[in-house]
């Protein structure tokens, strides 16, 4: 009889916690999550807690609780691939036989000067409880970057707050990721919200009292919600893990490291790629697909078989607009956008109901995430 290998996931977010559980229950090997927070982060949900809506915190032991999972609250400081091992701020080193890589992605605040000191960064749960308090006295509010992150965070702001003036500000046009129909709707609900939007227009540097263009115009701010780009942390970059331009992990269909076999890179962290070579965006959606695939190549790799890679045809993007609004688009894995999109009180329904399995359902039942992902 073979040992089981000693399997280390780090990172309990949406992708870590749920491959983490699915290994201990179908492996019977040894598997110890390690995350740096001791509760579950919903990052989906940030913006509704900048805007102060009552998120749920809940503990990750509750969560992997009767799993077979071993949590550890640790942050990992570094990568040792040669030594199989992940060294740690607080504990010993961590042994591992497999790794999966699942460090998620964080605000590049390091993109414009004065962003990492005056901006809050919703791409964080503590800068979007910063930016809840903030909210409080600020009278005026730039939301900076018009993704859908921006567009969640403008809208939820603007709704919760109808006596402030909220700027959205934006490099390119707005709605480019939505056709034509769905630019429209867009445009309907940040007006009927009342949020004043600056197209075309780039940020040159955030200060005290708001952002200055790269035209030399001020605009005034009490606050600064940052949403314009993600990034990952150095730490496979760093270990000589093969990795892109953007420090993402490469990996295989079989979400496999390129460099280092025994390693396995899922969601924001690793960039993944499809059969034709289309690389997944960041995105929950996305990265819970390339977990369910990694999590069916492990085990088939731990049985002697030939794991299938990942197969995805089109993307969707379910973009809230406020709590009973919404844009359904679906777009092509290069992300531009086809069809009609589905608009309005359905869109948000379906969003709560993602956001509730996605973050409620699947961190304890996540068999779910294997079910939804269909795997050819
Ligand atoms: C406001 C907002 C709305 C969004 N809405 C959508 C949406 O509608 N649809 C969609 O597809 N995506 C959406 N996203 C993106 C989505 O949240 C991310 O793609 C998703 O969280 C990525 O999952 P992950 O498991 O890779 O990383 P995460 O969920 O970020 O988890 C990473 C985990 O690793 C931990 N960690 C990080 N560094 C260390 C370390 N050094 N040591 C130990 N632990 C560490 C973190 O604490 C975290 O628990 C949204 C994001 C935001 C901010």
């Amino acid at each position: 009889m073979t040992t089981p290998p000693r399997i280390a996931v780090l990172g309990a977010g949406y992708t870590g916690l749920t491959i983490a559980k699915l290994l201990a229950r179908r492996t019977g090997a040894p598997v110890t999550l390690v995350n740096d927070r001791d509760h579950f982060v919903e990052r989906m949900r940030n913006h509704q807690v900048a805007a102060g809506r009552a998120v749920t915190r809940r503990p990750l032991r509750d969560l992997v609780r009767g799993s077979g999972v071993r949590l550890l609250v640790d942050r990992v400081t570094r990568l040792d691939p040669a030594a199989r091992h992940v060294e740690l701020a607080a504990g010993e080193p961590l042994g591992y036989d497999l790794l999966v890589y699942a460090l998620g992605s964080h605000a590049d605040l390091d993109a414009v000067p004065g962003a990492a000191d005056h901006a809050f960064a919703v791409a964080g749960v503590e800068q979007s409880e910063q930016l809840r308090d903030r909210m409080r006295t600020a009278d005026t509010v730039a939301v900076i970057g018009a993704g859908p992150t921006g567009l969640e965070t403008a809208t939820e702001l603007a709704e919760t707050h109808p006596g402030r003036t909220v700027r959205l500000i934006t490099g390119g046009p707005l709605g480019h990721q939505l056709t034509e129909p769905g630019q429209e709707h867009l445009r309907r609900a940040l007006d009927r919200l009342g949020v004043r939007v600056h197209e075309n227009t780039t940020v040159a540097k955030v200060d005290a009292g708001g952002v200055l263009l790269d035209d030399g115009r001020h605009l005034a701010a009490d606050a600064v919600a940052w949403t314009a780009g993600f990034r990952v942390a150095g730490l496979a970059a760093e270990a000589g893990l093969a990795v892109d331009g953007t420090g993402r992990m490469l990996v295989d269909g079989t979400l496999r490291s390129r460099s280092h076999p025994e390693v396995y890179g899922i969601g924001d962290a690793a960039a993944a790629r499809t059969k034709d070579g289309h690389v997944l965006r960041m995105g929950c959606g996305p990265g819970g697909l390339a977990g369910a695939c990694a999590y069916h190549a492990i085990t088939a790799r731990l049985a002697g078989r030939d794991p299938r890679p990942l197969r995805l045809a089109a993307d969707t993007l379910c973009v809230s607009l406020g709590a009973w609004d919404g844009v359904l688009q679906h777009t092509d894995l290069d992300g531009v956008p086809h069809g009609t999109p589905m608009t309005g009180r359905r869109v948000a329904l379906i969003k709560k109901a993602v956001l509730r399995v996605a973050g409620r359902y699947n961190p304890r039942h996540p068999g779910i995430s294997v079910l939804t992902a269909r795997q050819g």
